[in-house]
């Protein structure tokens, strides 16, 4: 059976974040017209408190090496990139680059920043241009990389398809848990489990009042105790908050800040949206009114998935805390 087939099966989703079925990306690249193709392994990782992909690095490099070897030899590509964060790329890459030895695979440094992770600000990046997101479609299997067909996969998705190609997979992913718990770490665990069921089987289910970030560190979903019988999305991470000890107003400033900083000014509605919610944020009384006719305007006409993170943490944070 070919690989795409068993990807299909095992129904494989990329684990960066947007859960796209990992078969129809690679499909679509196998696809696609041309002799020129090429493989990014997405190694950026720039959410706060998510951490699996430098886990997978550190224990299974040759496992990824030989998982974006497979997407290489299946979609057509004669070159493959591995995009690592900066910290990683001083980490690993003298490791990575024994592993890969004479294959066509070219390790890139991240500039730096939150938003290299966004797949097309990933491809302008390695280009040499500003650190920007491109208008989509076209979308990076039609027109990727210098124009041409591009197969983009986190560092995950790769490990596990490797995996699955060698019959090894048992439908896990991988965990980050951070906070106010007794066991903080990564954690590999069954794919659909539930976030109360990560954090009992992890250890993590806290004594005392809490609520959690789940998803991103940043830009991951409020949610209260009592709602956490559901599965877990974005990037795999669940940070825990102590009720008592945590003031959300400060937590809600620290992220806006963040997202000051990390926004790349490219469009309007979070450029300037984000400092409209530092001053409310910073201001008496707290209006939490306006705070979320902002969020919905980020949520809705935000350029790129930065600012509906912004909006999705921000507005889940005023709606469930303030
Ligand atoms: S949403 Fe934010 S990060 Fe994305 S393009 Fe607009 S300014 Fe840049």
């Amino acid at each position: 059976m070919e690989i795409i087939e068993k990807l299909k099966q095992a129904n494989l989703r990329g684990r960066g974040g947007a859960g796209f079925p990992a078969w129809q990306k690679w499909q679509m690249v196998k696809d696609a017209p041309g002799e020129t193709k090429y493989v990014v392994c997405n190694v950026s990782e720039g959410e706060p408190a998510v951490a699996k992909d430098g886990h997978i690095l550190e224990k299974w490099p040759d496992i990824v090496i030989e998982g974006i070897k497979l997407a290489m030899e299946e979609v057509g590509a004669k070159k493959g990139y591995l995009y690592l964060r900066h910290d990683y790329f001083d980490k690993f890459k003298n490791a990575l680059a024994e592993i890969i030895g004479a294959r066509a695979i070219k390790i890139i440094r991240e500039p730096g920043g939150y938003l290299g992770g966004e797949e097309t600000a990933l491809l302008d990046s390695i280009e040499g241009k500003a650190v920007e997101p491109r208008i989509k479609p076209p979308f990076p299997p039609q027109e990727g990389l210098f124009g041409y067909p591009t197969l983009i996969n986190n560092l995950e998705t790769l490990y596990f398809a490797a995996r699955i190609a060698r019959g090894e997979y048992k439908n896990t992913r991988f965990y980050t848990i951070a906070g106010d718990c007794a066991c903080p770490g990564v954690f590999e665990r069954g794919e659909s489990l539930t976030i109360k069921e990560i954090l009992g089987k992890t250890g993590n289910w806290p004594k005392d009042e809490f609520f959690v970030q789940a998803g991103g560190g940043a830009s991951g979903t409020i949610m209260l105790s009592d709602e956490l019988e559901v599965p877990l999305s974005g990037a795999g991470s669940i940070v825990i908050y102590n009720k008592a000890k945590t003031d959300p107003r400060q937590l809600g400033l620290k992220w806006i800040n963040f997202f000051i900083n990390e926004n790349c000014g490219k469009c309007v509605p979070c450029r300037e949206g984000v400092y409209r919610l530092r001053e409310i944020f910073s201001g008496e009384p707290l209006d939490i009114a306006r705070a979320q006719s902002i969020v919905k305007l980020l949520a809705a006409a935000s350029f790129c998935p930065f600012g509906k993170g912004v909006a999705n943490s921000i507005g889940s944070l005023s709606e469930k805390l303030l």
